[in-house]
Order: structure tokens, then C-alpha cells, then sequence
């Protein structure tokens, strides 16, 4: 899946002392990745032994984890460094495809520690300094203790079916023609069975029943783990809520909406998986 980590790869549990071979260096400037044109339409992620090399100074780095025996490291860098013609800056959902898949999945992960470490500086509660603590990934204060771990937020997907059709919905930021799948995040307190349930009737006013994992996505915009499951139509009229989506209805394998999600997201492979199975009966 897009954005797991490959086999290949073998995390770091926490930070690691800097090696002097090269590594895969995933430097961020605010949310862009810093990347090297190789040739037409591929890109590379600097393969380097340090920033330094390349003229770019870091404000903190953190070792990632382990890439074919390689260190990979994540860095900040300070918003004020000047554009190069020698690399480029940018979001990591347009280096999908241009990026080796391998690295393209990393950079996912590494985005998510360089922005847990940038937004985590100082105590959500006393507002002292944080300090990396030994031993794991986590940010704690040494004033009053609290630790302050890499934010995971999760989020359901729901593919309701009812008979040969299929809920696709969509909302107000999408581009135009393009239905999804129902998501929504999960509330404290929640299973993700309930969040489920209470999206979808928020979102469409309908009931659901036996609901089936399907599969899991980390989403690092900025820090979401998107689980997706199926569901069957169990009753009531669809009845949008605006202030959540533009629109929402039945769709079928000879009715599609105009556009899909595109094939980055989890939510297309919901779909074709909804599609395959409809045939199959
Ligand atoms: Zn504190």
C-alpha cells in the first residue's frame, strides 16, 4: 500500500547516532521535500553524507530507520533557504510516479517525524523546552514530564453496498466530477465500527450493518492512518449534511462518476475492490 514502508525498510524505534557513510537524507523545507531531477519525469531523494554537501543547512535531523542497509534520516530546514536551480522543492503527493515507489513510501514517514518534531519543541503544558528522550521517539518535558509522541490520527473509509450499487459522495474541496468513498476521523472514546456508523448517518442520514475490514493507509497529510472497511445498506433515504459534502448517491459499474480518486489513495483501491467483487457474483 502507498505510504506503508517497504519490506526493505526497517524503522528506527527512536533516533540514532549520525553515521558518516551516506544516507537517503528527506529534507523539508515547511511541507516540500527537497529532490533531484535524474532524468525526464524521475526524481531522486539525496543520496549524500550530509546536507552540507549539497549547501543546505538543517535545522534538527532524526534517523528514520534503515533503507537496504542504509541510514535514512529526516531534517528540517529553515523556511529562509533560497531556491537552487540544482534541486527542487515539493509536496510529496505530485512525486507519486516520479519518485522510486520505495523511497516515495519513506518519504511519507520521514514527513511525519520532521513535522512531530517541528510542531513539538515546547510543552503542550507548561511551555518549557522539550528534550528527546532516551531510548524511544518521543519529545518529553523536563519540567513537568509530559511526553509528547508522533501524532497518528485515524480515520474511516466506508464502501457502502446495496445490491449492485455502491455510495460514492463528494466533497465541497474536490475537483469537480470526482465522488469518493464516506471518511471521516475518529472521535475520542470511539471503535472505528462506531465511527463508521456515526459518519455515515451524519454525513448521509443511512444505516449500515456488517462491516468488514478491507485494508489501511498511512496518510501523511499531515498525520492520518486511514482504515478502510466495507459495509452493507441497512436502512433510511440519503440525506446529505451540506456542511460535510456537495452531494452523495448510488452508484454502479455501469454508472460511474465522471472522475475517480486518483491511484495514490486507499479510496480507489476501495472502489475496484468494490467493483471486482460486484462482478464476481
Ligand atoms: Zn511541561
Amino acid at each position: 500500500m502507498i505510504f506503508s514502508a517497504p519490506e526493505r525498510f526497517i524503522p528506527a524505534a527512536k533516533d540514532a547516532e549520525i553515521s558518516s557513510s551516506k544516507a537517503f537524507w528527506f529534507l523539508f523545507k515547511k511541507n516540500e521535500l527537497l529532490v533531484f531531477a535524474s532524468s525526464v519525469n524521475r526524481l531522486e531523494v539525496p543520496y549524500i553524507k550530509d546536507p552540507s554537501d549539497i549547501a543546505i543547512s538543517i535545522v534538527a535531523r532524526q534517523c528514520i530507520g534503515h533503507y537496504d542497509g542504509k541510514p535514512c534520516y529526516t531534517a528540517e530546514v529553515p523556511d529562509s533557504t533560497q531556491k537552487n536551480d540544482d534541486f527542487i522543492w515539493s509536496g510529496l503527493r505530485s512525486l507519486y510516479g516520479k519518485l522510486d515507489d520505495d523511497l516515495f513510501a519513506i518519504s511519507g514517514r520521514a514527513y511525519q517525524i520532521a513535522d512531530w518534531y517541528r510542531n513539538h519543541q515546547f510543552c503542550g503544558r507548561c511551555g518549557e523546552r522539550n528534550k528527546l528522550q532516551d531510548g524511544e521517539r518521543c519529545l518529553i518535558c523536563p519540567s513537568c514530564s509530559l511526553p509528547h509522541y508522533p501524532k497518528i490520527a485515524p480515520a474511516i473509509m466506508v464502501m457502502i453496498k446495496k445490491g449492485q450499487e455502491f455510495l460514492l459522495a463528494r466533497s465541497h474541496h474536490f475537483i469537480p466530477g470526482m465522488y469518493s468513498a464516506l471518511a471521516g476521523f475518529a472521535e475520542p472514546g470511539e471503535t472505528l465500527e462506531q465511527t463508521v456508523h456515526r459518519e455515515v448517518h451524519e454525513e448521509v442520514g443511512i444505516r449500515v450493518k456488517n462491516i468488514r475490514y478491507f485494508a489501511s493507509q498511512p496518510w501523511p497529510f499531515p498525520h492520518s492512518l486511514m482504515i478502510a472497511f466495507h459495509a452493507d445498506y441497512a436502512s433510511g433515504e440519503i440525506n446529505i449534511d451540506p456542511n460535510e459534502i456537495e452531494d452523495a448517491g448510488w452508484f454502479s459499474a455501469t454508472k460511474l462518476p465522471e472522475r475517480l480518486p486518483g491511484p495514490i489513495s486507499i479510496s480507489r483501491k476501495l472502489i475496484i475492490d468494490t467493483l471486482r467483487r460486484l462482478k464476481s457474483v
